[in-house]
């Protein structure tokens, strides 16, 4: 049993369509389960007919903008009846949503799920119009969470006997089906987060123990930088299970974080490859050890530095350490580097600015707040010599710090 996932630069025009019908079709017909994303940039411009519903204007002009985008793409595929109206089925859901009063992140996952469902319709429509046979399914009946709209908590026990029951037809089928969406309790649609769909797909194959989960992109494998940062990036042929994991923890964006541990967990191997370059080796995420993996550089911007400096000319104490770790967590504001001195901490974290606000507005009720933003953290895992200098000594620097194996700067 092998799950694909194609994510959404895969899926971005009726060429990608094409593309990923070919990857399927040169695989058994049975025993592959596949994760689709939503097109394109879909999930972005939903999310604009999310924020623009109060005026109806801009509501029409984002959803407009959605549905001219499918179309066109239906109408390349020469896809007629059946899927044009399931799509246009689900663009009416959207508009009685909106009408709908919801709460806002209630109503933005009944709204921006419909990518994934758009998707996974036209995919499934297409093979079968080339005569691939493959079952639709919708993975909200698989994939079972909380009611935490926007960033879903999975109910494993449930999720798992769900999934189970899919196996009897992956026996003699290909399953299409949607990442990054799941179904409460209730039956309300929620979303796993930005870029949940690779985390999906590691559910799936997770509870179906599967062989392999191959996830297809537009690069050629994991690099050990971003290429349009660093041209001479280079792809990693392999990777430990714990490697890939720290990656994402600092911030490199080519898997979802929630993505490993459940393969980990299974001794699951994890494939990053190159969707339009199928034959390429790309990336092999296992159990492994590799010597002398070359330095990882990880670039993540919109970061915001705060200080909290104590102003009675005492030192900062735990109490005060207390205060501040207290106010992060109930605003679930994640650390990304911290550092602290007699006086002051300080810390960098995502800059959001509703929540960060919130956050400063706290402290200063203990401490003088100093913040910066626009600053990017960039994270050396495995540095040598020449990329501890280098990145060290550029100019800018607000903030420092090195382990023996990795180093983070903060820079504006
Ligand atoms: N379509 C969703 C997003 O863009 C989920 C995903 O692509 O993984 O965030
Ligand atoms: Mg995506």
């Amino acid at each position: 049993m092998k799950v694909f996932k194609f994510g959404g630069a895969s899926l971005k025009d009726s060429q990608g369509v094409k593309n990923v019908a070919e990857i399927i079709a040169s695989e058994p017909p049975r025993n592959l389960l596949v994760v689709v994303s939503a097109m394109g940039k879909t999930t972005d411009m939903l999310e604009r007919v999310v924020w623009s519903a109060p005026s109806k204007n801009d509501f029409q002009a984002a959803l407009n903008e959605v549905k001219q985008y499918h179309s066109q793409i239906i109408d390349v595929l020469c896809l007629d009846s059946p899927v044009i109206d399931e799509v246009d089925m689900l663009f009416n859901e959207i508009e009685n949503e909106v009408s709908s009063q919801r709460p806002a992140d209630e109503l933005y996952d009944q709204v921006v799920s419909k990518g994934e469902l758009i998707s996974s319709l036209i995919l499934h429509h297409y093979l079968l119009s080339k005569n691939i046979a493959n079952r639709w399914h919708d993975s909200r009946n698989s994939i079972h969470t909380d009611r935490n709209f926007r960033e879903g908590r999975v109910d494993w026990s449930k999720t798992s006997a769900s999934i189970e029951m899919l196996r009897p037809i992956l026996k003699d089928n290909i399953i299409i089906t949607q990442g990054f969406i799941g179904k409460t309790e209730g039956g309300l649609t929620t979303t796993l987060g930005r870029e949940g769909s690779d985390f999906s797909a590691a559910i799936f194959a997770s509870c179906l123990n599967a062989s392999s989960v191959v996830i297809w992109k537009d690069v050629p494998g994991v690099m050990n930088a971003d290429p349009k940062r660093i041209p001479a990036a280079t792809v990693f042929s392999e990777l430990p299970f714990k490697e890939a994991a720290e990656m994402t923890y600092y911030g490199a964006s080519v898997i979802h974080p929630k993505t490993i541990k459940p393969l980990a967990n299974k001794g699951i191997p994890l494939f990053v490859k190159n969707f339009s370059n199928p034959a390429r080796e790309g990336t092999k995420i296992h159990e492994c050890t590799v010597d002398k993996l070359p330095p990882l550089i990880v670039f993540k911007d919109n970061q915001c530095l705060i200080s909290c400096k104590v102003t009675d000319y005492t030192f900062i104490s735990e109490q005060q350490l207390s205060i501040i770790f207290h106010a992060l967590s109930e605003l679930d504001v994640r650390l990304n580097l911290m550092q602290n001195s007699a006086i002051s901490l300080s810390f960098c974290v995502d800059f959001r600015e509703n929540k960060i606000s919130k956050l400063i507005e706290r402290l200063q009720q203990h401490f003088e707040v100093f913040y910066n933003t626009g600053l990017t953290l960039i994270t050396v895992k495995n540095y040598d010599e020449i990329t501890f200098e280098k990145y060290r000594k550029q100019k800018g620097v607000l903030l420092e710090q090195s382990s023996r194996s990795t180093l983070q700067v903060l820079v504006k």
